[in-house]
C-alpha cells in the first residue's frame, strides 16, 4: 500500500478482517509467530498445491516453459497432478486430453519438463518453495552443499554457519525436509532413466522392492539422479 486515499472514504467501509478459515479448503488459518499475515497451513489445500507447482515451474525456478497458471489449475482440478514430483510422471496423452491442448503443445510441455531435470541445485532449492528461502539464499546454500543429500541431512546449527543464513531460514529448511523428506531424482540402474520422486516414496520403494541403497546425486552440475540399486 503506497497511500491511503482518505478523500475516497465514504464512512461506510468495513474494517478488513483476515478470515479465520481458508476460502479454498476451509481449514483454520494460523498466524505464525512474528508474522503479520495469517496463512493456510494445510499442505493439501488446492490453492497451495497450485501455488507450489506454479512457483516450481516459474521462469526463475525450474523454468518449465508453457506450464503456466491456467494449465496448472486445470491439471490440479482434474487430479492429473498433486505435487511437483507428479510432473515428471506425466504422459503426453494425458496432457493432450486437457482443454486447449493440441498434440504438439503437449509434446512441448513434456520436452520442457525433461529439460528442467538439468537445472542447477541452486534453482532446484529455490523451486521447492521453502519458506524464507529465496533465490539469493538458495545460491548461498547450494555453494555449501555438494548435493541435495547434504542439504537434506543438514542440521539447523550447520545451516546457521552459512553467511546470511539466520535462525528463521535454517529452521524453515529443516522443517521442510522433515515434513516432506525431500525430493530428488532416482535413477534406475538398469534402465538409466531418471525419475523425479519424493524421497519418502523411495523409502517405501526400498521396503517394497528390496532396494538396498540409494544415494542422492544432485550436485553442482544439476539434479542428476539418486542411484537406486535393486536386488532382484
Ligand atoms: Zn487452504
Amino acid at each position: 500500500m503506497v497511500r491511503v486515499l482518505k478523500e475516497r472514504r465514504t464512512g461506510n467501509e468495513k474494517a478488513f478482517t483476515m478470515p479465520n478459515e481458508c476460502p479454498v479448503c476451509n481449514e483454520t488459518v494460523i498466524r505464525p509467530p512474528g508474522e503479520a499475515i495469517r496463512r493456510c497451513v494445510n499442505i493439501n489445500c488446492p490453492a497451495q498445491i497450485k501455488g507450489r507447482i506454479e512457483h516450481f515451474a516459474s521462469k526463475r525456478a525450474m523454468d518449465i516453459d508453457g506450464l503456466g497458471e491456467k494449465l496448472v489449475e486445470q491439471m490440479v482440478d482434474r487430479g492429473v497432478i498433486n505435487d511437483v514430483s507428479d510432473l515428471y510422471y506425466l504422459k503426453k496423452e494425458t496432457i493432450s486430453c486437457l482443454e486447449r491442448m493440441a498434440d504438439k503443445s503437449a509434446q512441448n510441455i513434456i520436452d520442457a519438463i525433461n529439460t528442467s531435470k538439468r537445472r542447477s541445485l541452486s534453482r532446484f532449492i529455490y523451486a521447492l518453495g521453502i519458506r524464507n528461502v529465496g533465490e539469493h539464499i538458495s545460491g548461498l546454500i547450494s555453494e555449501r552443499f555438494a548435493d541435495l543429500n547434504g542439504l537434506m541431512s543438514a542440521t539447523e546449527e550447520e545451516l546457521i554457519n552459512i553467511p546470511e543464513v539466520g535462525p528463521e531460514v535454517s529452521s524453515s529448511i529443516v522443517t521442510f525436509f522433515n515434513d516432506s523428506k525431500g525430493y530428488g531424482f532416482i535413477k534406475d540402474s538398469e534402465t538409466s532413466e531418471s525419475i523425479f520422486v519424493h524421497v519418502n516414496n523411495i523409502t517405501e520403494e526400498i521396503k517394497e522392492n528390496n532396494v538396498v541403497s540409494f544415494e542422492v546425486e544432485m550436485g553442482q552440475k544439476g539434479p542428476s539422479a539418486i542411484q537406486v540399486k535393486v536386488v532382484r
